[in-house]
């Protein structure tokens, strides 16, 4: 079976200049992968006509699918149904329907309609226009060969019209490339996309699907877990194995496209039960799940909750506020304490003066001595307590910025780690926490950290 591709491009100065990021293109690509139609490349061109005509001439060659949004608006700065027509070599023609609308639509505000607007119905000759269920500007269909362009629409009459390509050596043309312009501003894009394009799309994608699922790691970097996975990531197969990393999260895309959900579903299954496999309990949970909600899933497991209790220095209470992020915390989370300073370690949580003072704040002795204190204070199952320097200043050559001590009480004994975490403060602190939340999942799991 062969899939469709499609290529997606948006236009606007405010995309290519950072000021507003492109949430078309992913909210699109998203949309084509229920239908089974894969996206190989997202473009974002300025509002300058020579830029859109070269972006559709290359992409017209090289997808099935071109959806563009953006640059149907009223202005001077909008050119994409000029540049639509030149790279068709049609002209543009006052569309006589959307005129009609346009003038309802102004009349129903009891503004006379402005000269500017009648660009909003101008359709390149032979295209088809698309309707605007909550906005002015109309959108345009057409089908574009590789190397011209087809008239659509009525059917008995197609007339061939030969662009000149600007690439000197095309790839393989595609032999044929629907493509629908939309608006920018992103409502007026979706209503268009789901009531003219996607039934289109679903039609002629086949039934094809492409179903996902990510799974997430914390603890390895993100070498290690492809190495782990081995032949699982080789390039070119399906389902396919990705892996990305957002804030110390290691997590593993799966794609599978085929042509019917349910092997979709099935393939995807058995990729993502290998997957666990080569990774254990190194994966600690699939798609929107948090670290935070499994570690309170495993807490309120039995029927009788364990509790746990935090002991924060360098992390000043992000790991409690992790905790806390579930409703429901109140059931496994009492209190926790921040000690910031030597005192507050001595006075709130009994640590002694002269532990601190021998090995210093950032120490396996202090912060076992910080978990235990908090375990028995708070009479609670588990004490995590975390210790660190979160720079940027405070490193030595033994204790370098980044060193964090994490400690865990539990019912028969303490246990204590190091970890030196390499990034900024902020980087530091949350990579402290997500490490406490951590080892206190393996604990729950009954499980060795795998690293
Ligand atoms: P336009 O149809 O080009 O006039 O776009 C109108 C507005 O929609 C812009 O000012 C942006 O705020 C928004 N917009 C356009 N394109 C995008 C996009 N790709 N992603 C998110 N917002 C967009
Ligand atoms: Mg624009």
């Amino acid at each position: 079976m062969t899939h469709m591709n499609a290529i997606i491009v948006s236009v606007g100065d405010e995309l290519v200049l950072g000021q507003t990021v492109d949430t078309n293109s992913a909210w699109l690509s998203a949309e084509l992968a229920a239908v089974g139609c894969g996206v190989s490349e997202h473009m974002t061109v300025a509002d300058d006509q020579i830029a859109i005509e070269r972006a559709v001439r290359r992409a017209v060659g090289e997808c099935d699918v071109l959806l563009i949004s953006g640059g149907l608006g009223p202005t001077e700065d909008d050119l994409t149904r000029q540049a639509l027509a030149a790279v068709m070599g049609v002209e543009l023609l006052e569309n006589a329907g959307w005129i009609a609308e346009l003038e309802q639509f102004f009349s129903a505000r009891g503004r006379p309609m402005p000269t500017a607007n009648r660009i909003q119905a101008m359709i390149p000759r032979g295209a088809t226009m698309i309707f605007n269920a909550c906005g002015t500007a109309s959108g345009i269909e057409a089908e574009m060969e590789g190397s011209g362009f087809r008239v659509q629409g009525s059917g008995t009459e197609r007339t061939e019209y030969q662009t000149t390509s600007l690439s000197p050596e095309p790839r393989t043309p595609n032999p044929s490339c629907h493509l629908f312009v939309m608006p920018g501003v992103p409502k007026e894009m979706k209503v268009m996309f789901a009531r003219d394009v996607l039934p289109k799309l679903r039609t002629a994608g086949g039934g094809g699907v492409i179903l996902s699922r990510t799974l997430h790691t914390f603890g390895l970097g993100e070498s290690a877990v492809a190495e782990r996975l081995g032949t699982l990531m080789r390039r070119g197969q399906n389902p396919s194995v990705g892996t990305t990393v957002a804030n110390g999260v290691v997590s593993l895309r799966v794609n599978a496209r085929f042509g019917s959900a349910d092997e979709a579903r099935r393939e995807l299954e058995q990729t993502a039960g290998q997957c666990r496999a080569a990774l254990g309990e190194l994966v600690y949970g699939e798609d929107g799940q948090t670290l935070s909600e499994i570690v309170a899933a495993l807490l309120k497991r039995d029927a009788a909750t364990l509790t746990v209790t935090t002991a924060e220095s360098c992390t000043g209470g992000l790991l409690a506020k992790m905790l806390t992020d579930i409703p429901g915390s109140s059931a496994y989370f009492h209190r926790g304490w921040i000690t910031y300073s030597n005192q507050a370690k001595h006075e709130l949580l009994g640590v002694p003066a002269e532990l601190i003072a021998q090995h210093g704040a950032v120490s396996e002795p202090v912060v076992r001595a910080m978990a235990d204190g908090a375990r028995e204070r708070a009479g609670a199952d588990y004490a995590l307590s975390i210790s660190g320097i979160a720079g940027p200043d405070g490193g030595t050559p033994e204790k370098p910025v980044g060193t964090t001590w994490v400690g865990l009480a539990k019912p028969n004994g303490i246990a204590a780690r190091r970890f030196v975490f390499p990034g900024d403060r902020e980087f530091i602190r949350d990579r402290a926490a997500k490490m406490a939340l951590t080892l206190l999942r393996f604990e729950l799991l009954g499980q060795r950290t795998p690293f």
